[in-house]
């Protein structure tokens, strides 16, 4: 069995026995993986808070080439998000993000770029103000790392422009949809220049810019009407995020 190290944030635990745990972890190195801790959920487990929801650490894991399920030796903590735990809707946001990434990567699937890309988020929506946004935001990318990116700069059904012509955004069609093909009956969801643009930043756009936009409530629940029905199209049994129904339930 090879010992191996690797970067790795926890997306979703559960309790195996009475003292261990079993957990999901996206990892730098094997992607996402499950794994045992032994011993994790006893008063004075060695691996700390290391392994609670959200934590990023550094862990050494003992590879089972033949299983699904590999065994953890070691874990040291390196970021334990706390500030995503101690804000009900910070919560709610961040169990978006592991619940889109648990559902939409397979086992031992290596996504080039995510990675860093989930930490970078979650560093973000611990901090940053407008949270919210940032969630659309960082949801954006995330799915367009998946191969799902949205196409907001030309018609997605015949390709041609939109300057002028937007009618709106299509999730089935996986972006924009110009009047031409609208009237044609392809269905969309009309939206505006604004908010295209908006749509725009937020995919292009690092964090630290975002934050720093300023956009009223109207515009904000149309981003997230957009964005959550986008995504509902690139899951692929089209179960709406559990998590997206726990934030609607806080408005
Ligand atoms: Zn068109």
């Amino acid at each position: 069995m090879p010992l191996c190290k690797t970067e790795a944030i926890v997306l979703r635990t559960r309790d195996l026995g009475e003292t261990s745990k079993i957990l999901t972890l996206f990892t730098d190195r094997y992607g996402k993986i499950a794994a045992v801790a032994k011993g994790a959920r006893r008063p004075k487990s060695r691996f700390g808070a290391s392994l609670d929801l959200f934590a990023h650490s550094n862990i050494v894991l003992y590879i089972k080439e033949s299983r699904d399920l590999h065994l953890i030796s070691e874990s040291t903590l390196l970021n334990a998000f706390y500030g995503l735990r101690e804000d009900v809707h910070r919560l709610g946001f961040a169990s978006t993000v592991v619940e889109l990434v648990d559902r939409m990567v397979m086992r031992a699937e290596r996504i080039p770029g995510l990675f860093p890309l989930l930490n970078g988020g979650l560093q973000a929506l611990e901090k940053g103000k407008h949270p919210s946004l940032l969630l659309w935001a960082l949801i954006l990318k995330i799915v367009s790392v998946l191969g799902y990116r949205p196409q907001l700069f030309a018609c997605n059904s015949c390709g041609g422009p939109i300057e002028g012509k937007l009618a709106g955004f299509s999730s089935a069609q996986g972006g924009v949809v110009c009047q031409d093909c609208g009237r044609k009956g392809v269905a969309f969801t009309a939206i505006a220049s604004e908010t295209l643009k908006l749509l725009q930043q937020l995919l292009a756009d690092d964090f630290v810019v975002i934050r720093s936009l300023e956009i009223d409530t109207r515009e904000g629940r149309r981003i997230a009407a957009i964005v959550t029905g986008f995504v509902g199209h690139c899951i692929e049994d089209h179960r709406p995020l559990s998590s997206v129904k726990f934030l609607e339930e806080l408005k």
